[in-house]
This record gives C-alpha cells, structure tokens and sequence, in this order.
C-alpha cells in the first residue's frame, strides 16, 4: 500500500540535509553521450569502478573514437575489457555495436541527436545496447539536454522509502517503483538541470553509503526523521 507521506514540499528539505551530510557532490564524469555509451557498456556487474577501470583501458589502449575501436582486434578488445567486466566477448562485441551505430546511424555526432525533439532523442538512445528509460534518462540529464527526474539505478529504493512508497517495489515491480520516485522528484523539485543533477547525486551516495538496499543505517542517517520509511517502522 502507498503512502506518500513525504509532503512534495519536503523534498528540498531532505536534499539540503543529505548535502550538508555528505558535501557538495563532484560533478559526474563522462559527460559525452558517446562516452556514456562506451561507460557504461565497460564494467559487468555495473558499478562505477568497474565501469571507470574499463574505460580507462580502453581509452588508453584502444581509443575511444569509433573508427579506433571498430578497427581495434577483437582479441584485443577482449583483452582490455578482461578485468572489468564477466563476459569479455559480450562486451567486446557491444563496444563495436555502439561505435558502428554511431558512426553508421548518427554520423558519428551524438550530440546532434539529442539536439532532437525529446521523444526522438531517448528513440535513439534506447537502440544502443544496455539501455534502457532508466539510462537513457541518466544521459539527457548528464548531458544537460533535458531536466529529466532521472533516478539513480542502485537508488530506487531509498528513494521509495523517503518519498512514502513500497520499498518492496524496488524488487518486485521495477518499472511502476521507478516512476514512483521518478514523479515524486518531479513534484517536489523544480525541473531544472542542476536541481535535478544534484539530487540525482544525492540520492545515489545516500543509497552507496547509508540508505543501503538490504540493511539501511538509519541510526545515522541525517534525514530519518523526515523519511516515512523509518517513522512507520522504527521511530517509537
Ligand atoms: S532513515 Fe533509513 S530508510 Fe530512511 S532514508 Fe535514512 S537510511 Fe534510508
């Protein structure tokens, strides 16, 4: 059952507070539709780490234009990819995918792309492999193409759990909890871009640090008592 206890008003409450917790987050890296792309296809199972050690390999050994990597031998590729993802063929392969794509579909200028009408531009993002409205709301809001309520994949459920939905969304019924938290951002926030990064950022270090899946610690979380979650379960 849904509560949205978490008055929309609350919202840059709770921001202000997880921002005077944890300080002003560092600004997100890469920023480049294509970059993304590359990113995210460069670590299994996706983490920053993985993704960023994978990244840097490949710009380091391969390039990161997408002549270079479709040029690039597949042992090689598989090679680089080795220590940062399960399936090196897998995501050797889905490199060349989304290099050939770009070059081949987009003119090798995805920033044109998102220059279109929104609806065209996420079409287009969606058709390169791994991703999803999840993600492809991550880039038009990274790249500050659109003020998109993007809501960090690792964070959905701390953000059920502080903006008063069912936490047990997160597992059970992804794509409705998504747009749960999706809505209660875009109701409690202003539609801006920098507004939308920082919380964004905010909510994906709270959900890294404290509000974490299994086990949140909310005996030291700064906005317990602003959080429905906590006050219907443990506040006495
Ligand atoms: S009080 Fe607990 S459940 Fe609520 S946001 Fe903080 S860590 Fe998460």
């Amino acid at each position: 059952m849904l509560k949205r206890a978490a008055h929309p008003a609350s919202l840059s409450v709770i921001f202000n507070r997880l921002e005077k917790f944890y300080g002003e987050s560092k600004p997100p890296y890469p920023t480049d539709p294509y970059e993304m792309l590359l990113h995210r296809n460069c670590g299994y199972p996706q983490s920053d780490e993985r993704c960023e050690k994978g990244f840097r390999a490949l710009k380091k050994e391969i390039g990161l234009a997408p002549q270079k990597i479709l040029d690039a031998p597949d042992a090689k590729l598989r090679g680089v990819m080795r220590p940062s993802v399960m399936k090196p063929e897998l995501a050797a392969f889905r490199l060349k995918e989304i290099a050939a794509r770009v070059l081949d579909e987009f003119s090798g200028d995805m920033r044109a792309v998102l220059k279109r009408p929104l609806p065209e531009a996420k079409k287009a993002l969606k058709k390169f492999p791994t991703v999803g409205d999840s993600t492809g709301e991550k880039i038009l809001l990274f790249t500050k193409t659109a003020p998109v309520a993007a809501v960090p994949s690792n964070a959905v459920h701390t953000a059920l759990r502080l903006f008063g939905g069912d936490p047990a969304w997160a597992t059970s019924k992804w794509n409705a909890a998504y747009r749960f938290a999706q809505e209660a951002i875009l109701a409690g926030l202003p539609q801006n871009c920098a507004v939308q990064l920082r919380a964004y950022l905010l909510l994906k270090q709270h959900a890294h640090e404290l509000c974490k899946s299994a086990r949140p610690l909310c005996d030291q979380c700064p906005v317990s008592s602003l959080c429905p979650y906590f006050q219907n379960n443990f506040a006495k």
